[in-house]
């Protein structure tokens, strides 16, 4: 039995789920979603990952994110290519700086405009 915290919304539902004769069982989750997470998290654990980039001829760094969670064991490969990004001015949030970031099929993407 794993005890989980749901981190889908700030609720913050504490998760129950464990396997049983090769079936995955959830509890005490407050949605669908948090069910969802409870099974990612037991058969193939995702994050978005958050980090900031540098952006030619500009002081600022540009906060960047992943357009979606990628598998927690790509995450060193991800922030390992998100170090070697550099952005171009102007960069507007949601615009997508790398189409397919370390090979997970996700896109890494600005979360601020820089003018
Ligand atoms: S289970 Fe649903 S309501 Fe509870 S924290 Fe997760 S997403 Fe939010």
């Amino acid at each position: 039995m794993r005890e989980l915290t749901c981190i889908v919304c700030p609720m913050g539902c504490r998760i129950k789920a464990y396997e049983e004769k090769g079936q995955i069982r959830v509890e005490d989750h407050g949605c669908r979603r948090g069910e969802l997470y409870a099974r990612d998290e037991l058969t193939a654990p995702k994050r978005v990952v958050t980090s900031v980039v540098t952006v030619q001829g500009c002081s600022e760094l540009l906060p960047v994110k992943t357009a979606a969670p990628v598998p927690k064991e790509a995450i060193f490969r991800v922030m390992e290519e998100v170090r070697r990004v550099v952005a171009k001015k102007p960069v507007r949030a949601g615009d997508v700086l790398v189409e397919n970031i370390a090979g997970t099929g996700v896109a890494l993407i600005a979360t601020k405009h820089i003018q």
